[in-house]
């Protein structure tokens, strides 16, 4: 399987920025040996866009439910129709969700067809109470559907948006952890991937990919570390 980059634009990204972001990503796109992911926000989504093989798009939530009277909100088969291939769930940023609801949404994404990210990740109380593997364990076993494929996105808290990361050690023993729930052996990380980092990162044995947030919004600086992943793999 190709390493898989994720881009999670959060709440940026016009669609007219998208529109240019994949037009740029399509001219390169046949150097690309990796499977990248855009999700940018929804009102900037696909429709009818054209997409080389090796790129699919990505929304950043869904609902659990598949229809109803759920106002503002988003169900995995409208995703699925504007061509999303993808959607990340459980973000941290997202904090009002449980671990229940979260397991519901991969559930229906997959059922309509979506491969879910689905993120797991302790925060930096977890973490400095050397809790990190136990909440981990939890969150796999709450969050995680027991039927159909999806990708565990290992995203400690602390790490998004702030420029630290873990050890390549540490991230390494969470991914054993989050293996040993799963028979899905592809794990993710992100939280603070950078054009600095990403050289260093790409030593980790048994990552099979990154979501990187902030350093996906700028295509150059994007394009660089998908071509330092293109020479690490
Ligand atoms: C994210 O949004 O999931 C993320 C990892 O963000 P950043 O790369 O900015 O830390």
């Amino acid at each position: 399987m190709s390493f898989l980059i994720v881009a999670n634009w959060k709440m940026n990204g016009t669609r007219s920025l998208f529109v240019n972001f994949i037009g740029k990503l399509n001219d390169k796109s046949n150097e690309i040996t990796s499977k990248l992911v855009i999700c940018p926000p929804f009102t900037s989504l696909p429709g009818n866009i054209e997409l080389n093989n090796n790129i699919s798009i990505g929304a950043q939530n869904c609902h659990y439910k598949k229809s109803g009277s759920y106002t503002g909100e988003i169900s995995a088969e409208m995703l699925k129709e504007l061509g999303c291939t993808y959607v990340i769930l459980g973000h941290s940023e997202r904090t009002h969700e449980t671990n229940g609801e979260i397991k519901l949404k991969s559930e229906t994404a997959i059922e309509s067809g979506l491969h879910p990210i689905i993120c797991v990740g302790e925060n930096l109380e977890d973490r400095e109470s050397s809790k990190t593997k136990e909440v981990v364990e939890y969150q796999c076993k709450s969050r995680l559907p027991i039927h159909g494929e999806y990708t565990v996105a290992y995203e400690p808290i602390w790490a998004i948006g702030t420029g630290h990361v873990p050890s390549n050690n540490a991230i390494a023993e969470v991914i054993e952890v989050i293996q040993s729930y799963t028979s899905k052996k592809h794990v993710i990380y992100g939280g603070s991937v950078s054009l600095e980092n990403i050289e260093n990162l790409s030593n980790i044995l048994n990552l099979s990919g990154v979501l990187i947030g902030s350093a996906s919004l700028d295509f150059d600086r994007f394009h660089k570390i998908v071509q330092q992943v293109e020479k690490a793999y």
